[in-house]
């Protein structure tokens, strides 16, 4: 059976109490079933927001005071580098470091992502967990039926549920996910204080989207190691980064111009931005992250499309190269 959906804002005190529901910016149906579901992927206490970077944005009011500095990943998504700097005048500092080592000492929050986009390294979670700050990994393109954080270490896992965890591009969310109890509080009351809440409408498409994560991610994953042998063995292509597990794969043509022409004639694949759902996608990231990754890196997050119609929709925009 298809859940209910309510969408009340608000509902009639119990004896002239509130009851579990009362206003629907603390907590509502949609939103806590969804947060069962995410909880027990993940193995602990997960909270939804309206999108991934509103999850980023409620950890750095939650678990930082002005004036600290937080290690990011060095090539980790571009987004969190990109609202980090924006929230300099708040007394955020931000200092970057290789994940396949240590971060740096004399940091107060750790966060890596797992693997890297669009670079695709994967972090030491183990010397990570060593550092004495809290750590957050964003395991966003792994997910949980991949990775899970929280048994390696981590503090707080993050994910922008719009990408596979919803996975039909079709809601911008996303979630934290805690093992402990008070973190977990704390950052309910920044979300709730702060209003940054996902309405009932997305909580349930991110729910149903969970219905079908295993199977979608199974033939996603299975079709990727293809695509990424055959682009490993083609002559456009110069370097193929692949962790060897999801979805996502990213590589390189000669140049800026070349990674253009193949964006743009590529058919059944969409010339799009994102990742993780079930139409694939493919994107020169250069327009985006600029000189921090190489000008003819494309990356292809890989859908359900049947695997040979995609590797000839590749092939034949490849010839473009
Ligand atoms: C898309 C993405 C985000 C940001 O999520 P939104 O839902 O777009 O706000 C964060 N991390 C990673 C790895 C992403 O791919």
């Amino acid at each position: 059976m298809t859940a209910p959906l309510d969408r009340s804002a608000t509902w009639p005190y119990e004896d002239g109490k509130p009851g579990r529901f009362s206003y629907a910016r603390a907590d509502h149906p949609a939103g806590v079933a969804c947060e069962e579901a995410l909880g027990a992927l993940d193995g602990g206490h997960a909270l939804l927001y309206p999108s991934g970077m509103g999850a980023v944005t409620t950890v750095v009011l939650t678990m930082l005071r002005a004036g600290d500095t937080i290690a990011l990943a060095e090539g980790a998504y571009y987004g969190h580098r990109v609202l980090f700097d924006h929230l300099a005048p708040w007394g955020v500092r931000v200092v970057e470091f290789d994940q396949t080592g240590s971060p740096p000492a004399a940091v107060d929050l750790v966060l890596v992502e797992a693997p890297a986009n669009p670079l695709l390294t994967m972090p030491d979670l183990e010397a990570t967990a060593a550092h004495p700050a809290p750590v957050v990994c964003d395991a966003t393109v792994a997910s949980p039926l991949r990775l899970r954080p929280l048994e390696h270490g981590c503090d707080v896992v993050l994910h922008s549920a719009t990408k596979v965890l919803a996975g039909h591009d079709d809601v911008v969310a996303g979630v934290t996910v805690t093992r402990s109890r008070e973190l977990h509080d704390r950052l309910h009351l920044t979300r709730r204080l702060a209003g940054i809440v996902a309405s009932p409408d997305a909580a349930w498409l991110v729910q149903r989207g969970l219905e079908t994560l295993g199977p979608r991610l199974d033939v996603q994953e299975a079709s990727a190691r293809v695509l990424a042998a055959r682009l490993a063995e083609h002559p456009a292509v110069q370097t193929v980064r692949y962790p060897g597990f999801s979805f996502l794969i990213s590589f390189d043509v000669a140049d800026g111009e070349a990674a253009g022409r193949v964006e743009r004639a590529v058919a059944t694949i969409e010339n799009a931005t994102s990742l993780g759902g079930i139409r694939s996608k493919l994107e020169a990231r250069h327009r985006w992250e600029g000189d921090r990754i190489p000008q003819g890196l494309l990356r292809l997050s890989v859908g359900l499309e049947d695997n040979e119609v995609l590797w000839a929709d590749l092939e034949h925009a490849l010839g473009n190269a």
